[in-house]
């Protein structure tokens, strides 16, 4: 296979749009380099050696794969559409229209349902890769390791060579690839962060924690923080996820907002997915709420539950996991991977809109094309 590019990556939500892909015998190597983006090509490259379709593991055409989850889809009581780790804009706006018309539940994960979100609670300051690499004189990267999930992070917001001027901290205590090129760490146990952002929101208060370990800490946090004019934290699923979540995020947004009135502070959030940005920008605009949102009562309702209901009778994954697709129940289609065989667009993690081009050609739908046809036979 020859050479391709630049076209965009979607490895990740950083969305780099200037890589070449090598794609030989002996592997997919990418310009500039980046392991998570040689994987992603490597994947969505090898999605069209697949059957077009699987019904109970055995394989079939799209239109029989289609009528089987039309019919799923028209018996169910209680259905759930989530996924969309690779969903593009356009997939996620067929998505949330099937959604709609079905009464079912929307939820723009795959995993650990978050709550009440805490963006929604609060609103945040945030603000563009470009405006922190320009601005941020202090980067404050909160228990992540981009420079596993997001490689090129780091370069992207300047930090590629040396850089006297800027610092970049990280709180975590395991030492990683990230904490590695750090200028500074700042260590205490995952559990104690909820602690350690009121500490900080008191400090800032004027209000010192009392002496101890982490007060130790925090103490030189606040004064990393007060030497510096532009600020960014930025955090992922490390913080938010999980029990207790959704509780820390909003600690940290309070103490940005806090810590706004003396300085300019912004947060970055990594999501887990590169589609989970694009798929909750989707569902605000076409519901008023993001993340998980129930259509069954007739109109669009917030669920702030921390579990799926017991009562999901279908399901439906819009491009999740590696062989991407949409899937419902024991039915599979494959789709034409974003970015390779098909165009789209897609939000970045900073919520920019990015095209993704289709640099090869395929043979596949994309799951909008398949979701739209699903909604045709559900609701003629
Ligand atoms: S950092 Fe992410 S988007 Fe950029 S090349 Fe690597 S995987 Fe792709």
């Amino acid at each position: 296979m020859p050479e391709f590019g630049p076209v965009t990556c979607a490895g990740c939500g950083l969305l780099c749009d200037d890589v070449t892909v090598d794609a030989s015998s002996d592997g997919v190597r990418l310009r500039p380099e980046c392991p998570l983006g040689a994987r992603w090509f490597s994947e969505q490259l090898g999605r069209s050696d697949a059957a077009p379709a699987t019904i109970d593991g055995e394989p079939a055409d799209v239109e029989s794969a289609l009528a089987r989850a039309a019919e799923l889809l028209r018996g169910a009581r209680r259905p759930l559409v989530h996924g969309f780790e690779g969903a593009t804009v356009e997939d996620a706006r067929a998505a949330v229209a099937l959604a709609d018309r079905l009464g079912a539940l929307v939820f723009t994960g795959d995993g650990v349902w978050p709550g009440a979100p805490a963006l929604a609670l609060r609103g945040a300051s945030t603000a563009t890769l470009g405006e922190i690499r320009d601005r941020s004189s202090l980067v404050v990267i909160w228990r992540e390791d981009p420079q596993s999930t997001h490689p090129r992070l780091l370069e992207r917001l300047g930090f590629a060579g040396a850089t006297p001027e800027r610092a970049l901290v990280v709180v975590d205590d395991r030492d990683t690839a990230t904490t590695w090129r750090a200028d500074g760490q700042h260590r205490w146990p995952r559990d104690l962060d909820l602690e350690a952002l009121i500490g900080l929101h008191l400090w800032q208060k004027g209000v010192a924690p009392p002496a101890g370990n982490l007060a130790t800490e925090l103490g030189r946090l606040t004064e990393r923080v007060a030497s510096a004019m532009h600020v960014t934290f930025v955090y992922g699923p490390a913080l938010n996820a999980g029990a207790g979540g959704q509780r820390r995020a909003l600690a940290l947004h309070e103490l940005v907002r806090a810590m706004s009135h003396e300085r300019h502070v912004v947060t970055l959030e990594l999501p887990d997915a590169p589609g989970s940005r694009s798929a909750d920008d989707v569902l605000a605009w076409q519901s008023g709420y993001s993340g998980q949102v129930d259509f069954a009562p007739g109109h669009p309702e917030w669920v702030t539950a921390t579990e799926p209901p017991d009562d999901v009778d279908v399901t439906v994954r819009v491009e999740s996991g590696p062989a991407g697709g949409v899937v419902t129940g024991p039915v599979w289609i494959r789709t034409a991977a974003a970015g390779v065989q098909a165009s789209g667009t897609v939000h970045r993690l900073d919520g920019v809109p990015i095209a993704l081009q289709a640099p090869l050609p395929g043979d596949a739908p994309t799951a909008a094309t398949l979701l739209r046809a699903l909604l045709a036979k559900v609701a003629p």
